[in-house]
């Protein structure tokens, strides 16, 4: 779906966006309009260009045409506007990304303290906190490498909490993982889909989708293929590849 007139209360809104890596088109002409408390789910086949989607919300990645405004702010080069943006999107990896010498508790207080200047008993209070939420509270002293993948991701969810973003992007969270431990990081991102977070979540996981997503997104060659709600996405969507692709990975 293409939009261009932005709706107002959109926390973000990507306007007609193209990016190239070299002489490759990776995004092409793609538009997106996410409101606060939304779940977006992306799906498409691999190098359709999804994490390059999301990494151009916080801009670790830079796009060349269009427009990405995230809270009514735009990302371009402006750097306090970068480091403004930044402090309010959470983002999940398939690799946990963890500090494999710092214990899980040190892991989530770090940046509280260093980025949000809050003290240590602060820190270590919201710590517990999200780590309880993630059920993993029993586990804070450990580190990481000492944790199945399934406890590490959820820890991963647990930090990228603790500084209390507006907006959490999770790209493929599950794609690492042994399959008995998929649930236990689905059920922690459907608690936080519940509790209002605004979620963009590329996954492959229609499960998930079907049940927390209020739209689901085909990509395909750096185009938005389709964007519906789950109940038509699934069982009545408009383009044939959908439907292609569905029947590949259902
Ligand atoms: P997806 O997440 O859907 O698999 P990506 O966004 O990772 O897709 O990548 C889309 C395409 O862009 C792929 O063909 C990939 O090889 C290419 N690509 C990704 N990152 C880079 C990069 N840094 N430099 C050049 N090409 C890249
Ligand atoms: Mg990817």
């Amino acid at each position: 779906m293409q939009t261009t007139t932005p709706p107002h209360d959109a926390i973000i809104q990507m306007t007609s966006v193209s990016k190239w890596y070299g002489k490759f088109q990776v995004l092409d002409d793609v538009s997106l309009s996410v409101k606060k408390g939304e779940r977006v789910v992306i799906c498409g086949p691999s190098g359709s260009g999804k994490s390059t989607l999301i990494r151009c919300i916080n801009r670790l990645e830079e796009h060349q045409k269009g427009q990405i405004l995230v809270n009514g702010i735009e990302m371009n080069d402006n750097v306090r506007n970068i480091s403004r943006i930044r402090l309010s999107i959470g983002m999940l990896f398939q690799q946990f990304n963890l500090f494999p010498h710092l214990s899980v508790l040190d892991n989530l207080i770090i940046g509280p303290t260093l980025v949000r200047k809050m003290s240590r008993p602060q820190a270590t209070e919201l710590a517990m906190h999200y780590l309880e939420k993630v059920q993993i509270a029993n586990q804070a002293h450990k580190f990481p490498l000492q944790l199945s993948g399934g406890q590490q991701q959820r820890v991963a969810i647990a930090r990228a909490l603790c500084m209390q973003p507006e907006i959490m992007l999770f790209d493929e969270p599950t794609s690492a993982l042994d399959p008995e431990m998929i649930k236990e990081v689905l059920d922690v991102m459907l608690d936080l889909a519940d509790s209002g977070m605004t979620m963009i979540v590329v996954t492959h996981e229609m499960g998930f989708a079907r049940t927390v997503a209020d739209n689901v997104i085909l990509m395909a060659d750096g185009r938005i293929v389709e964007s519906a709600p789950p109940e038509t996405f699934f069982t009545q969507p408009a383009h044939p590849r959908t439907r292609q692709f569905l029947d590949q990975i259902l």
